[in-house]
């Protein structure tokens, strides 16, 4: 294979050295720097995989992570997941559990939880998927990585307390009275008064 041309370091681990990987021992303590065949591609790719579970323990609880992925008890239930056939809550969260963070803060379909909490509501396991929205949810923002559309609605309800500006010609048109006040400014005062 070699002479033809074709990449060939598929590394041979004794199980035990895979288990002290697992266990948190160093690659040079177990000694895999003396393997005959270079693991360095393997032990790369480990690091990396490492570091991104790492991350994902950082957010997330994996122990209810793992167990909801098994459940999918309710995932036809979720009211978004039956209306939206992108939207697939459990092959998301079968991502975050592969440590792919980053990719899916970028997903737009991660915004189609719309936090009915139904999952809440029926999961045995007092969890719900809807925990894991929010938070992939929360880092997007936090790492600005929502979609457009999304920091839009959100500047807009920051700014006015509702997701859309009343349509004064619209709300003519169909003789709709004047949209009332969002209270936003008593809002304000009232986190004003909670933080002092
Ligand atoms: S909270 Fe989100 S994931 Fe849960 S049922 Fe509602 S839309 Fe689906
Ligand atoms: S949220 Fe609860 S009921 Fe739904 S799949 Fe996860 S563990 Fe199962």
């Amino acid at each position: 294979m070699r002479r033809q041309g074709d990449p060939f370091d598929i590394p041979v681990f004794h199980y035990t050295e895979l288990l002290g990987l697992a266990m948190g021992i160093t690659p040079k303590e177990l000694g895999l720097n003396m393997h005959r065949i270079k693991a360095d591609t393997f032990l790369k790719d480990w690091s990396q995989r490492s570091s991104q579970m790492e991350l994902i323990e950082e957010y997330f609880d994996l122990a209810s992570l793992k167990r909801c992925h098994v459940c999918r008890a309710c995932e036809n239930d979720c009211p978004s997941a039956l209306n939206v056939p992108k939207f697939e809550p459990q092959a998301i969260i079968g991502r975050v559990l592969e440590g792919k963070l980053e990719e899916l803060l970028k997903l737009p379909e991660i915004w189609n939880c719309v936090e009915c909490h139904t999952c809440v509501e029926l999961c045995p396991q007092r969890f719900g998927m809807e925990k894991v929205f929010t938070i992939l949810k929360r880092l997007a923002v936090e790492q600005n990585m929502a979609p457009e559309t999304m920091k839009n609605m959100i500047d807009t309800f920051s700014a006015t307390s509702r997701l859309g500006k009343p349509q004064a010609t619209l709300s003519k048109r169909l003789k709709l009275p004047q949209a009332k006040p969002s209270g936003m400014q008593e809002w304000r005062e009232l986190l004003e008064r909670f933080k002092a």
